[in-house]
């Protein structure tokens, strides 16, 4: 078989590249669709250029206050027309996705007005900027409301009890398209699309707020081309092609995103200032090369999905079932297993392959947790990554993948180190 023998050298069993090969024939048209998805949206980004007038002197690094920068200002609105916005915010200022979804909602709520989340509990992190977990500077101590409606047992929206919820004071509504790390399913854009238009038909002035981590270019089309006001999300996601080293993004209304900008930096500033430093290059080719490499992470979250089926464990989502994020879980039901699958992970890493995870005691978290990352920028998830805490029922969430043969790669030697250590079989 070609290609088996630089696989042996990876120290992948024949056997186990052979039984690869054997899922992957399966998976031809699904991968095809995928590529289609990608080449859509590598149209996009390319238009989205094109029509800004993308040229070398964008990429030129500003100082200080970084006035008229050229590359920063021509970035934003090729992000606006890309997500079919009417401004954006898109900064090396901005620290992670969850400094762009706190920048978005403090920027946008007032003394008085109310969060609603009509979709559950939100991201971790997200509750101590809320203040579901007391926590300084949160925007309960700003006297901002909170208020929560649950999924109802079959992950649908609960619409009449939205419906009580939103009253006078509701001023912005959070939806998170990802399942992170909670058991329900990710929402596909159609639905939450649903979702703002039965929002906007009850009060038409709530902002709608997307939290869009994981989910950018998984489908052709993007919550804010149905309505939300913002989508928010970090660049070393999916956005930033495993090439922007640190920032985030928020597009949406004018005046949402000149809000963010006040708030940014200070108001009567706004985004008038901010200095580049220096990332504009990788901004851009970053975006470019997204819509490939987010292709490449989905595939390798079908193919995990469906070599560990075959081996008998579960896979959320399932082997067969559409995407609508790049989040791969597998119940492993062993601490073992968990160990061993983050092992293999590790051990196809780029960088820091010869580093073995071991779980650890993490903040926040009341059991161990086990991680493997090798990725060129700290902490990227779009670079292949697993991690897991290690409690029934063993499940690892893994995602990324800058390519498809690393993602691959890295799936095979995960279940090489489980079968090296006699814990399944073929
Ligand atoms: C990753 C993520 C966040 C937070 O992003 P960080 O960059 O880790 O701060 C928020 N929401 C969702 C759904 C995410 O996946």
């Amino acid at each position: 078989m070609k290609n088996q023998n630089i696989y042996k050298n990876m120290g992948i069993s024949d056997e186990l590249f052979a039984f690869g090969e054997s899922v992957l024939l399966d998976l031809e048209e699904r991968f095809k669709q995928i590529d289609q998805n990608a080449e859509y949206n590598q149209m996009k980004v390319i238009s989205a250029m094109q029509k800004n007038r993308v040229d070398a002197a964008c990429f030129a690094e500003s100082t200080g206050y970084g006035y008229d920068d050229v590359g920063r200002d021509t970035l934003e609105r090729v992000y606006a027309d890309c997500f079919n916005t009417e401004d954006a915010l898109v900064r090396p200022q901005i620290t992670c996705g969850t400094h762009a979804l706190s920048l978005a909602l403090s920027a946008n709520l007032r003394p008085g007005d109310e969060l609603l989340s009509p979709a559950g509990k939100p991201y971790d992190t997200l509750e101590g900027v809320i203040g579901i977990r007391s926590s300084p500077g949160s925007l309960a101590e700003y006297g901002v409301s909170y208020r929560q409606v649950d999924l109802l047992p079959d992950d649908s929206f609960d619409f009449d009890k939205i419906r009580e919820a939103i009253n006078e004071k509701t001023k912005l509504v959070t939806i998170q398209r990802s399942k992170g790390y909670q058991t329900r399913e990710t929402f596909s854009v159609e639905k939450i699309a649903g979702l703002i238009k039965f929002v906007k038909e009850i009060k038409p002035d709530v902002i709608c707020m997307v939290d869009n981590c994981y989910g950018e270019f998984v489908e052709t089309v993007e919550p804010s081309d149905f309505g939300a006001d913002m989508i928010v999300g970090s660049l070393i996601k999916n956005l930033g092609g495993g090439l922007a080293p640190s920032g985030g993004y928020i597009c949406g209304t004018k005046k949402c995103i000149e809000n963010c900008g006040y708030r940014l930096t200070a108001p009567g500033l706004g985004k008038e200032v901010g200095t580049n430093m220096g990332m504009m290059r990788q901004f851009y080719q970053g975006l470019f090369m997204a819509p490939t490499v987010v292709a490449g992470a989905l595939k390798g979250a079908i193919f995990a999905a469906n070599i560990y089926e075959r081996l008998g464990f579960k896979c959320v989502p399932n082997a067969t079932e559409s995407r609508h994020d790049i989040i791969q879980a597998v119940e492993l039901k062993t601490p073992e297993n968990v160990i061993a699958f983050c092992k293999g992970i590790q051990a196809a890493a780029p960088v820091d392959s010869y580093v073995t995870p071991v779980p650890g005691d993490m903040p926040g978290y009341e059991s161990q947790v086990i991680m493997a990352a090798g990725a060129f920028v700290q902490g990227s998830s779009i670079e292949l990554s697993a991690d897991a805490p290690l409690r029934e029922p063993y499940a690892v969430y893994f995602q990324g993948g800058i390519t498809w043969a690393h993602a691959k790669l890295g799936i095979l030697k995960s279940v090489q180190e489980m079968l090296d250590e006699g814990l399944i079989n073929l």
